[in-house]
C-alpha cells in the first residue's frame, strides 16, 4: 500500500519512469543489498535517460525529416571521390559550436541529402535542435509568410534552430525575391547559427540559379565560407547503381 501512495506521489512529481521502475528497482535492491542512496540513484538516472530519449524523440520530429539516414548506412567506398575524414569530423559536432557551416557539393545521387539528414539525426540525439528544409521550401514558407503578414514569426522559424540544413540549391530557379529571401536567412545566421547547404552545383553557377544576381551570390557564397567548409563528392549516382 506504501508502495502505491508512492507510486501515485512519484506520478504527480511527473517523475512516471521512477513511478514505472519502482517496484522492479526495490526488488534489485532486496537481492543485490543496495543502499538507500544505491536505488534513488539508479532510480533517477532511469529517469534522466528516458527523459533524454524524449527530448531526441521531439526534436527529431520537429527537425522534419522526410526520412531518417544514418553514417553507418553510408558506403564510403561508393564515391569516385569523397573526403572521409572531412566528413566524419562533421559528425563530432564542433562546427556547430562554432557556428561554422558546410557545404555539399556534388552531382546528383551521390549520398548528399543522405549525409545532410544523418547529420542532422546525429545533431539531434547530441541535444542540438535542428531544421531540415529545402532551399524552395524555405523560400516558399517566407514568401507565403509575407503575403499574410507573418512574416517575423517564419524567419524565426529558420534562424533559431542551431542547425539548419537547406537542401537541394540547384535543382529549380529561384526568382528574385526567392534569392532575397534565402540571403536573408544565411546572412542572419551568419556567426550565429550553423548552415549546411547542399547543392548540384559549382560556386561559379550560383549567380545563375539566384535570379543571375551574382553580386548577391557572391555574399552568399562569403558568408558560407568564411566560417565553413566544402564537401565535395564526385562520382555517379547510387539510385542508377
Ligand atoms: P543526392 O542528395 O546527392 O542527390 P541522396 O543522398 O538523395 O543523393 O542519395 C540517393 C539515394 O542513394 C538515397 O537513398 C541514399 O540513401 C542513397 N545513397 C547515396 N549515396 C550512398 C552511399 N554512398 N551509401 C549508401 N547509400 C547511398
Ligand atoms: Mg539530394
Amino acid at each position: 500500500m506504501k508502495i502505491e501512495s508512492l507510486k501515485q506521489a512519484l506520478t504527480t512529481l511527473h517523475l512516471k519512469t521512477m513511478a514505472e521502475m519502482l517496484e522492479e528497482i526495490l526488488k534489485q535492491g532486496e537481492r543485490e543489498n543496495l543502499s538507500a542512496v544505491d536505488i534513488l540513484s539508479l532510480l533517477a538516472s532511469q529517469e534522466m535517460a528516458a527523459r533524454e530519449q524524449r527530448r531526441v524523440k521531439t526534436r527529431v520530429a520537429q527537425a522534419n525529416f522526410p526520412v531518417l539516414k544514418t553514417l553507418d548506412a553510408f558506403d564510403f567506398a561508393f564515391p569516385k571521390s569523397i573526403n572521409k575524414s572531412q566528413i566524419l569530423n562533421l559528425f563530432n559536432l564542433h562546427f556547430i559550436e562554432k557556428k561554422e557551416n558546410a557545404i555539399l557539393m556534388g552531382p546528383p545521387g551521390t549520398g548528399k541529402t543522405h549525409i545532410g539528414l544523418a547529420l542532422g539525426y546525429h545533431a539531434c540525439q547530441h541535444g542540438i535542435k535542428t531544421l531540415f528544409t529545402t532551399a524552395m521550401n524555405l523560400i516558399n514558407q517566407l514568401s507565403a509568410s509575407l503575403a499574410d503578414h507573418s512574416f517575423l514569426k517564419a524567419m524565426k522559424l529558420f534562424t533559431s534552430p542551431r542547425l539548419l540544413i537547406i537542401d537541394e540549391l540547384g535543382y529549380l530557379p529561384v526568382d528574385k525575391q526567392g534569392a532575397e529571401l534565402l540571403f536573408q536567412v544565411i546572412s542572419n545566421r551568419y556567426e550565429c547559427g550553423s548552415v549546411v547547404v547542399t547543392t548540384n552545383r559549382a560556386f561559379r553557377d550560383w549567380g545563375a540559379i539566384l535570379n543571375n544576381d551574382n553580386t548577391l551570390a557572391s555574399a552568399m557564397i562569403d558568408r558560407l565560407v568564411h566560417h565553413g567548409v566544402l564537401v565535395q563528392i564526385k562520382g555517379d549516382s547510387y539510385r542508377v547503381k
